[in-house]
C-alpha cells in the first residue's frame, strides 16, 4: 500500500536490532486518515471472505483491529499480554516470545469471546518471526474457530515468519512488506 510505504519512509525510525519505530503515525500517535485507508484496503483484500470476528493482541494491534472490525461490522477481541486468573479454566492461553522486548508473555483470551464456528481475521501491527500470529492462531484453533486469514500493517519479509505461516496454508496479507532495511534506506516488495 503506497500511502503506508511513503509514510514509513518519511516518518519511520530504524532502531538497533532491526526494529522499526512507527510511534509517530501508527503506534502512539495515530494518523487516523491513514488508519481509515488501511481498514478500507483490508476490506477490499478480504471481500468475499466470511469474517465474524477480528482478533489482535494488546496494545499496538488494537487501533488497526478496531478500524477493520468497524469496517466489517463485527466485534473486535484482543488478547491480553498476561494471565489474570484461570482458576476455572475460562481462558485460552498461548506462550508468545516478544521480538521487541526479548521476553515471553503468556497471552490470554476469555473463552466467552471466541466460539466454535467463528471465522476469525487475525490482525497485528508487525509480522517479524511470526510468534505473535502463531500464538493467536493457536488460541483460535483451541476455540475450534477457524482462521479466515491474517493481516498485518507491516511485514518484515526477510524475517520469514510470514512465509513459514503461508507454507502451513494460512492466508497472510501485509499492507507493506519490507525486504531490506538499512540506516539509509527501506526497500519494499
Ligand atoms: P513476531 O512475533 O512476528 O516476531 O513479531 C511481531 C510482534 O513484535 C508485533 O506484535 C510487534 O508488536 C512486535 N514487532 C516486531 N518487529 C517490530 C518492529 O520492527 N517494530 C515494532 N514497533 N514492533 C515490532
Amino acid at each position: 500500500m503506497k500511502e503506508l510505504e511513503d509514510k514509513i519512509k518519511k516518518d519511520g525510525e530504524i532502531l538497533p536490532g532491526e526494529v522499526l519505530k512507527v510511534g509517530k503515525f501508527l503506534n502512539q500517535q495515530i494518523d487516523t486518515e491513514l488508519l481509515k485507508h488501511m481498514a478500507e484496503e483490508v476490506e477490499r483484500l478480504f471481500k468475499g471472505t466470511k469474517i465474524t470476528k477480528v482478533l489482535t493482541i494488546e496494545a499496538s494491534g488494537i487501533p488497526f483491529a478496531t478500524a477493520i472490525a468497524m469496517k466489517l461490522s463485527v466485534p473486535m477481541v484482543f488478547a491480553k499480554k498476561s494471565i489474570t486468573s484461570n482458576v476455572s479454566g475460562e481462558i485460552y492461553t498461548a506462550k508468545v516470545y516478544s521480538y521487541t522486548h526479548k521476553n515471553t508473555n503468556h497471552i490470554s483470551v476469555s473463552k466467552a469471546y471466541l466460539n466454535e464456528g467463528d471465522e476469525v481475521l487475525i490482525c497485528d501491527d508487525f509480522l517479524a518471526n511470526g510468534k505473535a500470529l502463531e500464538g493467536l492462531i493457536s488460541i483460535v484453533e483451541e476455540a475450534k474457530a477457524h482462521v479466515a486469514g491474517a493481516v498485518v500493517e507491516i511485514e518484515k519479509v526477510y524475517q520469514n515468519g510470514g512465509n513459514s505461516l503461508r507454507e502451513k496454508g494460512y492466508r497472510i496479507e501485509s499492507l507493506a512488506g519490507i525486504t531490506r532495511m538499512t540506516d539509509e534506506d527501506i526497500e519494499f516488495n
